[in-house]
């Protein structure tokens, strides 16, 4: 008799576009072999939770059947290849995803063992595979990569190991701005990890960006620290050589060197939601989805829901990096027939989403992750539902203020870029931290240490109470608290415990 341990799978989806099939195919092995739930993740995928033992084989095989991989979606590789989802410019999405998409297939590790071990493919009997380019050992950690087309840096492209920032003249991609060494990853009590945001070295042509891609990462292949695996992101490379020493090795393996950085702005992290039309003339629905998690409760059957409209949905799912998606590529024809699915369902009636809701983000944390030491995805719902109620009170009720939790310092959701953090500390205990950017474009600052709910609410109410009453034209929480002195602003991710 053997345990019924249980796993969770991760899909590889460069960009997190799937086809009304894929959907399909994740609804139902949700149910067939998963807990029920589809969960969408904050690096735009599909993660299945409680699959037993048993039940692996079978669902990799399904979601190999409908296309789809779980390979480097784990491990020390290059990690899901996030891009931005982009509903207005057709064009523009179309060229960018295209690029994550090649860049994923690139530094795919060659080894066939997925095939072997999932897909019974015929055994490599003389153990001769090459990595040609993660070499025998691999990467010392997990590597990250994201593309983002401003004004939207929804993929938080700072927070990347690597990050590519799509430079647009005159409706053309001319390339990427290229950003390196950010991560959110830290550990409690050891100041020697610390969150950090990218810096960007310079700008490559659009048609070199697997090149540089390949050549930044085998850097952190060979200059890594492998001896501490709490130092071991590329974000700790960067800090200990410089970003200029890491600019002239890369200019010297690429055989060519990164043009000057172009100019660029973000202006939010978060998405956008309701219909949009494209300029191709498609529309597109962002929806919201609570924290990504696709399940069916008495009240609100979000995954039947969804379900129905992969059923007639002619055109492509965009799964968000805010763990969201958008139902996108909708013909004029069939507009209705999807909004007719929106409104039954009630997929966007206010009391799913309050505009506090929908900068909302959690991880998974428990039961299901086995690092969590706090709850998150459970516990932010119901904290916003407290905290809306001082919103309220103090009439900000429709301001936009990102706030993120995560379980613990792993930071899965990128608390550190919220405007209001909360990383888990022990059951029911947070960290509280403030003054992050609302594009995505500054760390915040520890606040208050291992605070309960309590704690929070009190904490929180006066602020709110005061950037009510005296905050600028158009000033977001996160300066404000930063202007009014409760925090101050983190320049760099070295700074981040001083
Ligand atoms: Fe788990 Fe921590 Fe990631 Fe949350 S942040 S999902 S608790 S590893």
């Amino acid at each position: 008799l053997e345990a019924a341990y249980q796993f969770m799978v991760r899909v590889r989806l460069p960009g997190g576009v799937a086809t009304p099939e894929q959907w399909l195919t994740m609804d139902s092995l949700a149910d067939a072999y998963g807990n029920g739930t589809i969960k969408l993740t904050t690096r735009q995928t599909f993660q299945l939770h409680g699959i037993l033992k048993w039940n692996m084989k079978k669902s990799i095989q399904a979601m190999d059947e409908a296309l789809m991989d779980s390979i480097a979606a784990c491990g020390d590789v290059n990690r899901n290849v996030m891009s931005n989802v982009n509903p207005d410019q057709s064009a523009i999405h179309a060229e960018v995803h295209d690029w994550a998409k090649r860049v994923s297939e690139h530094l795919l590790p060659k080894t066939r063992a997925y095939h072997e071990i999932w897909l019974d493919e015929e055994k490599i009997v003389d153990g001769k595979e090459e990595e040609p380019i993660y070499g025998p050992h691999y990467l010392p950690r997990k590597f990250k990569i994201g593309l983002a087309v401003p004004p939207s840096n929804d993929v938080d492209v700072f927070s990347q190991d690597l990050g590519f920032i799509a430079i647009i003249k005159g409706g053309e991609l001319l390339g990427f701005n290229v950003s390196i060494g950010g991560g959110m990853g830290m550990t409690h009590g050891n100041t020697n990890t610390y969150p950090q945001l990218g810096r960007v070295i310079g700008f490559c042509p659009a048609d070199r960006i697997t090149e540089v891609a390949e050549k930044v990462l085998t850097i952190q292949r060979d200059y890594g620290n492998r001896s501490d695996r709490k130092n071991a992101r590329f974000k700790y490379t960067v800090d200990r050589l410089g970003p200029d020493w890491i600019l002239q090795e890369l200019n010297q393996r690429l055989g060519w060197s990164l043009e000057e950085a172009e100019p660029f702005t973000f202006d939010h992290n978060g998405d956008h939601y309701g219909w949009v039309k494209g300029e191709d003339g498609d529309w597109h629905h962002t929806l919201f989805i609570q924290n990504g998690r696709i399940k069916d409760s008495e009240d609100y059957r979000l995954k039947e829901g969804l379900r129905k409209i992969a059923e007639i949905h002619e055109g492509e799912f965009r799964l968000t990096p805010n763990q969201n998606v958008i139902i996108s590529k909708v013909s004029e024809k069939n507009k209705a027939d999807v909004e007719a699915i929106i409104e039954a369902y009630g997929m966007t009636d206010g009391r799913h989403n309050s505009a506090l809701r929908r900068n909302s983000m959690a991880c998974v944390a428990l039961p299901t992750c086995g690092l969590a030491m706090a709850e998150s995805e459970r516990y932010l719902p119901s904290l916003i539902d407290k905290i809306e109620e001082i919103l309220d009170e103090t009439g900000l009720s429709e301001e936009e203020i990102v706030i993120r939790m995560s379980g613990c310092p792993n930071s899965c959701s990128r608390p550190a870029l919220g405007e209001i953090g909360f990383i888990g500390k022990a059951p029911g205990k947070y960290n509280m931290y403030l003054g992050a950017g609302f594009a995505g474009d500054r760390l915040n600052k520890l606040y208050r240490e291992n605070i309960g709910e309590e704690e929070i609410l009190q904490e929180l109410k006066p602020l709110f109470l005061h950037y009510a009453k005296e905050r600028e034209t158009k000033e977001k929480f996160g300066d404000f608290v930063i202007r009014k002195g409760y925090v101050k602003a983190v320049e760099s991710g070295e700074g981040f415990h001083s």
